[in-house]
């Protein structure tokens, strides 16, 4: 899993407590004993916390974890080619807004050409987490065989993981989104 939600944002622990709101149900009762869930109350408050560690007391709500996990992506690189078509490749190094681009076909490749982004996008967190990249399959497959198709990869940097998502002949619902992202950010062609 790409999101961990109850690893704690502060200190880095994953030993922490689910909050929980509204009536517990019976079930719940020795699960509050043990600490691993804390009743935060009989109505959801406007904004809710929904973890607490158990070694520094940070709290955090899904969505701040989200964001976080968002944040820590440092470099997105994608490919995509047709067998006997033109391929290409987009690294973006996003701490530094650093781009290297490389294309190729067949019989001819080119040099890579590495150049800084003019894309400047206040709201590309918000960019990459509404193409849900993070919860992205980690392979896309049609459900027929195609011999020749078109294949794609992706390959996240996040923390010290790479995490690889791979495809041929199908993709993710945001594939066109995410395709438009990298043109916008590289300036060529993505698709
Ligand atoms: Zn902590």
């Amino acid at each position: 899993m790409a999101i961990k939600y109850n690893v704690c944002l502060d200190c880095g622990s994953n030993k922490s407590a689910k909050i929980i709101y509204g009536m517990p149900t019976h079930e719940v009762k020795p699960k509050v004993e043990r600490g691993d869930i804390i009743l935060g109350g009989c109505s959801l408050p406007e904004t809710h916390k929904d973890y607490q560690c158990k070694s520094c007391g940070f709290e955090w709500s899904k969505e701040e974890a989200v964001d976080d996990a968002y944040r820590k992506i440092t470099s997105i690189k994608a490919n995509i080619g047709g067998f006997f078509g033109n391929s290409y490749e987009i690294e973006w190094r996003i701490s530094t807004g650093e781009v290297t681009h490389l294309y190729w076909e067949i019989s001819r490749e080119e040099d890579p050409v590495t150049f800084n982004t003019t894309y400047h996008n206040a709201h590309y967190l918000d960019s990459i987490k509404s193409i849900n990249l993070l919860r992205w399959k980690r392979d896309y497959q049609p459900e027929e065989m195609v011999l020749d198709g078109t294949s794609w990869s992706v390959e996240i940097e996040k923390g010290d993981k790479v995490i690889s998502k791979h495809g041929c002949n199908a993709y993710p619902k945001t594939w066109e989104q995410f395709c438009e992202l990298m043109e916008e950010v590289s300036g060529k062609t993505f698709n």
